[in-house]
């Protein structure tokens, strides 16, 4: 549940596609190993790489294994990860002295600016299924280099619509503002949703995206389905969504992400070199990335490609 553990993101490259005016683009998340589990990527895309700020998505499971999606530690810089479960628990523990538990309808937010490491364990009395969306949100230059953090959401503000449910995780939707941090202008919004047709007001300078943990959606006429990311661009004052049966999943948005990011293995930076530098740092176990506490194997891969020889 804590990124690509065993898969290193294959493109060091960077620069944000711009954003386009409203569109459906529909792309299919790729497959991915993390911990024991397969999970769907539905960002980043080659050539999109960051909606708003978001800039990885893992649709984890269902999945019915003992070990729930249990993720040992390993090192973040320069983002924020968002955990959000849909079915069973985890327990976070990190470097800065967290211990959560998180269940479905709560937000985990970590903040690893310039240096974090946690683990994710299957909670206590943990069995059946686990499932649930790991992202990422890249911390702007104003933050990224500045100390970690962990909030927990155990209630977060949810809209009742005639078609299901609206949870604030992050940002607004119309007057109804989430707690949780964001650094930057960010909407992330989770879908519990019947058949039926769903208007959700957005913000214009905002571009957004969907994707589905269940069911199916469409949007100017446009199929959505869970394994796909649908980029909706920008300049939507509203987005209007048929619903054709029982759906779950998030619509994720924010200003279009202004600065290059360069992302490798599980670090979120802008240059190679920063890149490499953490790297080493967190082979080293140096202090910059803490101690966890927790009692799984810590996780290493080698050194990025551009300092192979
Ligand atoms: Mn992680």
């Amino acid at each position: 549940m804590s990124g690509p553990a065993t898969a290193p993101d294959d493109d060091a490259t960077a620069v944000p596609e711009p954003p386009t005016p409203p569109c459906v683009e529909i792309a299919d998340s790729r497959t991915s190993q993390v911990g024991s589990i397969t999970v769907r990527r539905a960002l980043p895309q080659r050539p999109r790489r960051t909606v708003g700020a978001w800039c990885f998505v893992d649709h984890a499971g269902p999945t019915d294994a003992a070990s729930g999606m249990s993720v040992g530690p390993h090192p973040h810089i320069g983002l924020h990860t968002v955990t959000w479960l849909l079915e069973g628990s985890l327990v976070h523990r990190d470097s800065v002295g967290s211990e959560q538990v998180i269940r479905p309808g709560q937000l985990n937010l970590m903040t690893a600016g310039n240096g974090v490491s946690h683990a994710e364990e299957p909670a206590p009395g943990h069995s059946g299924r686990t499932h649930g969306m790991q992202l990422w949100v890249a911390q702007p230059e104003a933050t990224r280099h500045g100390p970690p953090a962990f909030e927990h959401h155990a209630e977060l503000p949810v809209i009742g619509h005639e078609a299901g449910t609206v949870t604030v995780l992050v940002g607004s939707s119309g007057d109804v503002v989430s707690p949780a941090r964001a650094d930057t202008e960010l909407t992330g919004l989770a879908l519990d949703v019947r058949p039926g047709r769903l208007v959700l007001p957005v913000d214009r300078g905002h571009e957004h995206a969907i994707v589905l943990s269940t069911g199916s959606l469409a949007i100017d006429g446009s199929t959505v389905r869970p394994g796909q990311l649908a980029y909706l661009g920008v300049g939507r004052d509203e987005l209007v969504l048929e619903v054709s049966e029982p759906t779950a999943g998030l619509v994720l948005g924010g200003v279009p992400f202004p600065e290059p990011v360069k992302m490798w293995w599980n670090y979120v930076a802008r240059t190679q070199d920063e890149i490499t530098a953490a790297h080493e740092q967190w082979t080293e176990r140096a202090d910059r990335f803490g101690v966890t506490g927790s009692a799984l194997d810590s996780i290493d891969v080698g050194p990025p490609p551009w300092v192979r020889r």
